[in-house]
């Protein structure tokens, strides 16, 4: 049986990064990934001239984790900011597209909401503060301090853009803390953006990049670094515990023995995982939702679309009633998404908001998606390209408790010594949150892995002495 220090039990960008990292540290790792290719959902395609990008679309280099590995692997090159054609957001209202300005209080200046909707908005500066532990929604939150049309017209749709989620169930502690910081720190979230800004900083969306040839470039790079350490095709079936650490068993793919083992799958394979070892884990794990998610993917010829396109896309609120929650302007985003005279566009179907929608077939969400550009954008005719990736499980959903729910699941895993657990389920999904919460979950790998060493050395030599460390994991 092969022995390593430390198994990762999945491919995908946060499996990769803990790997990596342990890697730098001097530690022998091996990536067992069920797919042929390593990268999880980050997967970029190109179609001729297109690139299509089949899940995440951005990256936020601004967060100094992710932007100091994408440098460690010399991606600084290949990297590619947003096009200066980005000037709007815009929003669905009454069927059409509104474009808004990029700045967050721009919708103060705008006529997307009703003056009555603007005036309770800018009423958020006088509202008296919540009560911490309310655990409230996202849209409890937003009702009670901007009103009820800022949150079914802008918090609705924002948090069905970024988590495929549902504002009503969604917990805003877990997916926008910075929102309630500033309530808590400056009673004001409109007060704590204006003392930003008089402070010079930048609005969150102008540090979204990517790289040339997309986000799957990063796991690319990383699975090219890592080599043999990386088995792809590999399903581990079952994790068991043994005198000496952990055998990992791949039924006819053989069985790895590791010191400490690291889980970075998807939530509900992350619960077989730890059903045996820990079932306290594996019982937090089975409860998180990841609703079915589609994307489709067009590209037309320039002169095929009448809209300029000339912002990040666009969203829509629940309240508007239509199939698609909304679109990326992929080629106003990124130079390089699009041949010379095209253009491309994706649309986003299902997550909790409607997760049967995901599930159409794909010509009935390439024609669904078709009459939506038409509409909205004035696509005309066929497109040069349609492609559609449905994922079965989407977004991992991060419903009001969840915050209680990581503690739970960190504390269940601190009674198994050596087992670990990264994803993008314990401190957000965006790939910059995978990241830090991989290389945390790396650091403390290393220590435990240092402290097994020690003890063993002291306890005469042998590596089997038993480690009782605690095992918080990353949050
Ligand atoms: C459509 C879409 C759009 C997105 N857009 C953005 C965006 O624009 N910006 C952004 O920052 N983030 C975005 N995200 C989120 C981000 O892409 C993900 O949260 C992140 O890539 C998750 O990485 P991961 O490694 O934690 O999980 P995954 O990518 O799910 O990787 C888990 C891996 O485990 C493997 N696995 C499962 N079971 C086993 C087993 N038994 N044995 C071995 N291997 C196994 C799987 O095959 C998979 O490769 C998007 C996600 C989606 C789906």
């Amino acid at each position: 049986m092969i022995s390593v220090d430390t198994v990762i039990v999945g491919g995908g960008v946060s499996g990769l990064i803990t790997a990596h990292a342990l890697r730098a540290e001097g530690h022998s790792v091996l990536v067992l990934e069920r797919q042929v290719r390593p990268g999880g959902n980050a997967i970029s395609e190109r179609i001729g001239g297109f690139l299509m990008e089949h899940g995440p679309s951005t990256v936020n280099l601004g967060m100094r984790g992710i932007a100091e590995l994408a440098e460690d692997l010399d991606l600084g090159n290949v990297r590619t900011d947003l096009g200066r054609g980005v000037r709007k957001r815009y929003l669905t209202k009454n069927g059409q597209l509104a474009g808004i300005g990029l700045h967050p209080l721009a919708f103060l200046t705008s006529g997307y909401l009703s003056w009555a909707g603007r005036a309770r908005m800018a009423a958020e500066l006088w509202q008296p503060r919540g009560d911490p532990d309310a655990e409230e929604t996202v849209a409890e939150f937003g009702q009670r301090r901007f009103g009820a049309e800022f949150a079914e017209r802008v918090l609705d749709p924002l948090v069905s853009g970024m988590f495929a989620g549902d504002a009503r169930q969604t917990e805003l502690g877990f997916v926008m803390p910075a929102l309630a910081a500033m309530e808590r720190a400056h009673g004001s979230v409109i007060r704590a953006v204006l003392r930003a800004r008089l402070r010079g900083g930048r609005m969150p969306a102008r540090q979204l990049s990517s790289w040339r040839e997309g986000i799957g470039t990063l796991p690319s790079a990383l699975a090219l670094r890592l080599g043999n350490s990386v088995k792809t095709g590999v399903t581990v079936r079952r994790i068991a515990r043994t005198r000496h650490g952990f055998a990992v068993d791949s039924g006819d793919r053989g069985r790895v023995h590791a010191r400490a083992v690291v889980v970075a799958t998807q939530p509900h394979v992350a619960a077989q995982m730890f059903a045996q070892i820990a079932p306290g884990a594996a019982d937090e794990c089975a409860r998180i939702a990841a609703p079915p998610l589609a994307v489709v993917f067009l590209g037309y010829r320039r002169d095929q679309v009448a809209h300029p396109l000339d912002g990040l896309g666009y969203l829509t609120p629940g309240g508007e009633e239509r199939i698609v929650n909304g679109g990326l302007f992929c080629s106003t985003m990124f130079a390089g998404r699009a041949p010379a005279n095209h253009v491309a566009i994706a649309a986003y179907i299902g997550g909790a908001r409607a997760p049967d929608h995901a599930c159409l077939t794909a010509d009935t969400l390439i024609s669904t998606v078709r009459r939506e550009f038409a509409d909205l954008v004035g696509a005309r005719g066929d497109p040069v390209v349609a492609r559609v990736r449905q994922w079965p499980r989407g977004l991992p959903q991060f419903r009001r408790g969840h915050s209680r729910l990581v503690e739970r699941l960190e504390q269940a895993l601190s009674d198994s010594p050596g087992m670990y657990v990264t994803g993008n389920y314990l401190r957000g999904p965006s790939v910059g949150a995978c990241a830090d919460c991989a290389l945390d979950t790396a650091r403390r790998v290393s220590l435990y892995l240092g402290q097994a060493t020690e003890t063993a050395f002291r306890i005469g030599g042998s590596r089997t002495g038993a480690v009782a460390t605690a095992n918080p994991q990353c949050r």
